[in-house]
This record gives C-alpha cells, sequence and structure tokens, in this order.
C-alpha cells in the first residue's frame, strides 16, 4: 500500500512533466486529479504525451480559450448571445502530430491516420439553446419508445385475431419491430423539422459558428460529424475546473 509520503514524493519529484504544458493542460486541477498521475502511466509515455501536446498546442489559436470562457453563448445567432449557462462539449480532431497504423511486423505499408489530435472542445451555451438542442436529441429516442409502446399495443390488441393465432410465434416481435422503425422513422424527420425552425435562433453545428472559422482554416474539424447537428455533450461543468489550452500559470518547466 502507498503512504501518504509516497504519494506525494511521486507526484512533486519524480514526474517528468511537471510544470511543462501537458502538465498545465491535464494536470490543471492538481496532481491527484491529473490522468497521467492516476494512470500510472511511464515516465517515457508522459514524455511521448507532452511532446504530441505540444503540436497540439502549436495549431490552436491564441484566443482558443474563448471559447469557454465566453460569459455569451456562443451557439445563438445574435451578438452577443444569452448568457451562457451550460457548455457543449464537442471532439475535435487534428491531422497533426502524423500518427502512423497498420504495419504488423513491419510488413505493408504505414498508414497515415487521419486524427493525430483529438481534444475536449467546451463551448458556452445558454439554457434556451441547450433546451432547444436537447428536445431534437432526444426526440429520436423518444420516438423508438413510443413506437415500442404503440407495437405492443397493437399486438394485444389483435392476439385475439384467428389470424394471430395460427401464425408463426415471431409475428408479435415483427409487429413491434415495424411501429418502432416507423415511429423513429417520424421522429427524425421531425427533428430535421425542429432544427430547420431553430435555425434563425442557433446553430446546430460547431463549424458554423462564425469565431470559429479560423479553427477550421487550421485543420481542426468535428470527430464524427454528423448530417444535421454536432454531437456534444451539454454539461454545467468543464472537463477540468482549471481547464484551459494555454495555462495561465507563469511557471516555468523545471521550477518548483
Ligand atoms: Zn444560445
Amino acid at each position: 500500500m502507498e503512504t501518504k509520503q509516497n504519494l506525494v514524493e511521486k507526484s512533486s519529484r519524480r514526474c517528468s512533466v511537471k510544470h511543462t504544458p501537458i502538465c498545465k493542460f491535464l494536470g490543471s486541477d492538481g496532481c491527484e486529479k491529473c490522468s497521467l498521475y492516476k494512470g500510472d502511466v511511464k515516465e517515457t509515455e508522459k514524455k511521448k504525451t507532452g511532446e504530441i501536446w505540444e503540436v497540439t498546442q502549436s495549431n490552436l489559436p491564441w484566443d482558443v480559450d474563448n471559447f469557454h470562457e465566453s460569459e455569451t453563448c456562443l451557439f445563438c445567432k445574435k451578438r452577443p448571445g444569452n448568457p451562457k449557462a451550460v457548455y457543449g462539449t464537442v471532439e475535435l480532431a487534428h491531422p497533426e502530430p502524423p500518427y502512423e497504423k497498420g504495419m504488423i511486423f513491419g510488413l505493408g505499408k504505414p498508414q497515415r491516420e487521419e486524427v493525430g489530435s483529438l481534444i475536449p472542445f467546451p463551448v458556452a451555451m445558454c439554457k434556451d439553446c441547450k433546451k432547444r438542442y436537447d428536445l431534437v436529441e432526444n426526440l429520436k429516442f423518444y420516438s423508438a419508445f413510443v413506437g415500442f409502446l404503440l407495437g405492443v399495443l397493437i399486438v394485444l390488441l389483435i392476439s385475439k385475431w384467428e389470424v394471430i393465432q395460427y401464425s408463426p410465434e415471431y409475428i408479435p416481435l415483427v409487429i413491434v419491430l415495424f411501429f418502432m422503425a416507423v415511429v423513429y422513422a417520424i421522429g427524425g424527420k421531425v427533428a430535421e423539422k425542429l432544427i430547420k425552425k431553430y435555425s434563425d435562433e442557433m446553430y446546430f453545428r460547431l463549424f458554423q459558428i462564425p469565431e470559429m472559422a479560423e479553427m477550421e482554416e487550421m485543420g481542426w474539424f468535428v470527430y464524427r460529424e454528423e448530417k444535421e447537428k454536432t454531437r456534444m455533450i451539454i454539461s454545467k461543468k468543464k472537463p477540468r475546473e482549471h481547464f484551459r489550452y494555454f495555462s495561465l500559470d507563469p511557471r516555468q518547466p523545471g521550477d518548483e
């Protein structure tokens, strides 16, 4: 078992990336909450992560922290947007640094992967935009559920029919699945209509936000982007309390 003394020593002296940019990014809430520390990552791996992070950081605009530190919503079409209430966090990807995969025992050509960097990207959102986004997002789920209930109800209603009683056992299941699929498809159509209706007021895709133009130019894209709206996790908190791509901590690498 590790004593407290051991833990302190491990986090304060032995960590090879202390005070470097990766430390200030992943360890912004302290060593105990740092994924490099918690995951018991090898020192060489930490260094490698640090090198990757420096490339990632070099591909970010200097004012990138404005997207989460903004006091007003960036998904609102009007400027300034409504006051910030939550964060919509998107997975953003960049081709740098080059990441190669596909070599098996030194055979075959190494294939360049599309994604070299993958970062969480929290963006300020107001409660109205959250409400609209949630409604569209939940519609598909609810419609599958309603379709299921409807299917079961129909099966119960027709279960007395002679045709059903003499048909194969799987027929009730087919009926339920059929209604689920139909109502789910209708839900999808309604969601599309809602996105259209709300599009005067808000952006449903991250890169529709005009302030994102520079990020797009620098090569960033949404990881697994969807057709109508960007998939995001909406929460009251950022990934870390002191989350920042460019730390305000003035200490230099090597400082105690
Ligand atoms: Zn808004």
